[in-house]
């Protein structure tokens, strides 16, 4: 079973209103070189050659990976010879399928013509869109640091270097925004044809500048019920525009789905590097630590910087990532995996949640209704 491999980059610009990920203001030279050397000798103190302990089949010799995923913070922040660096130091210990995907999350007005070609060059070929709205007054609201013509462009640039699978990040449930605005931003996604749209219905954390403004009543609270209608409202224009939707909140063209983040719903083993990543090697999952300079102190002691670990219930986690996924969940493959059935496992809050419309079981699989998706917590509950 192939790995994949997520490599954490903690730096931003500047601050998003709504952030509350593990990043750092953006500074360039020394402080970013000593974090990707930390990050490379992390990587490379990964212990290669060893048996996958995962769930499925193991694999022997140099573990192959066929999914790579920068992720942050704001990856499109670091130079090509940078990236270049990383991806050699994960040559030393993955033997990387050649037909692996490799994703860089990027946002507006980070990259130039140059710097994503050379991505390209580099292997990069997906790119994930930080767009989230095409709103310039939601952009402000959400301190985002560009305007929409700048993601438009930006757009227009990743197309002219080759970038041929490129997904397109929205949030939906903004205070203050309408329907109308939702679907305009609907709209004008759609019309630039991405490979692959996600949406995020806007979280508010404690102590961030945004639930802050709202606790004080500058802004006005979300409101749940339109989130959902906007929900309703995207399932249906993307199924008319062709996006065939594979988990709650990711929608594809045909051959599109994100290899990374499936591995994720289907428990595969995924191995995390960087300041806050975390890791599941298909028995355990573990955590390394969030503070950047910490981070850097302890790789630079111990070349280790792991601060939390559990064994997880595997079975439990099995079936409600698993739910995630429009595919749902195989009754046959969770009794051949676990010896157990998960109808008479869970027997009474199965039949509540079938009855409530949130659930449904056609032949061999069980699946979140439509309903479902909008209170999938519901139904994870039951399973926790
Ligand atoms: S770009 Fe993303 S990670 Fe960076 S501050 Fe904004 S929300 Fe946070």
């Amino acid at each position: 079973m192939p790995a994949g491999v997520y490599l954490h980059i903690p730096f931003c610009k500047s601050r998003c209103s709504y952030c509350d990920f593990a990043t750092d203001v953006w500074r360039s030279g020394d402080a970013v070189e000593r974090y990707v050397s930390a990050l490379c000798a992390e990587v490379l103190s990964h212990e290669s050659g060893v048996e996958s302990k995962s769930l499925h089949a193991p694999d022997s010799g140099l573990q192959t990976s066929d999914s790579i995923y920068f992720g942050g913070g704001t990856p499109s922040l670091l130079t090509p010879p940078q990236v270049e660096k990383i991806l050699n130091s994960l040559s030393s210990v993955f033997s990387v399928a050649n037909d692996a995907e490799i994703t860089m999350e990027m946002n507006p007005a980070t990259v130039t013509p140059e710097t994503l070609r050379a991505y390209r060059e580099l292997g990069i070929n997906r790119a994930s869109f930080g767009v989230q709205t095409f709103n310039d007054r939601d952009l402000k609201l959400l301190a985002r640091g560009h305007d929409a013509d700048d993601a438009r462009n930006t757009f227009k640039m990743l197309r002219d270097a080759g970038f041929d699978n490129i997904s397109l990040d929205l949030i939906a449930g903004l205070p203050g925004q309408t329907l109308e605005d939702w679907s305009r931003n609907l709209e004008e996604a759609i019309a630039m044809q991405p490979e692959h749209i996600s949406l995020y219905l806007l979280e508010i954390h404690e102590g961030t500048p945004l639930a802050n403004q709202i606790k004080s009543e500058r802004r006005p609270l979300p409101d749940e019920d339109l989130a959902a209608e906007m929900y309703e409202v995207m399932l249906e224009r993307l199924a008319v525009a062709g996006y065939k939707q594979y988990e709650i909140s990711n929608f594809s063209r045909p051959g599109f789905a994100s290899r990374h983040n499936t591995k994720y719903w289907r428990l595969e083993p995924v191995y995390g590097f960087g300041v806050s990543a975390h890791s599941f090697d298909g028995r355990e999952r573990y955590a390394n630590e969030r503070d950047t300079a910490k981070y850097i102190q302890m790789i630079g002691n111990e070349k280790d910087a792991e601060v939390f670990r559990e064994t997880p219930d595997v079975a439990s986690e099995y079936i409600f990532l698993g739910l995630r996924l429009t595919e749902g969940v195989s009754l046959s493959g969770f009794r051949d995996m676990f010896g157990k059935d998960i109808l008479s496992l869970y027997a009474d809050d199965i039949g509540r949640i079938i009855n409530a419309g949130l659930v449904e079981v056609s032949g061999d699989r069980m699946r979140l209704t439509k309903k479902g998706m909008l209170y999938s917590n519901e139904v994870f509950e039951v399973f926790v």
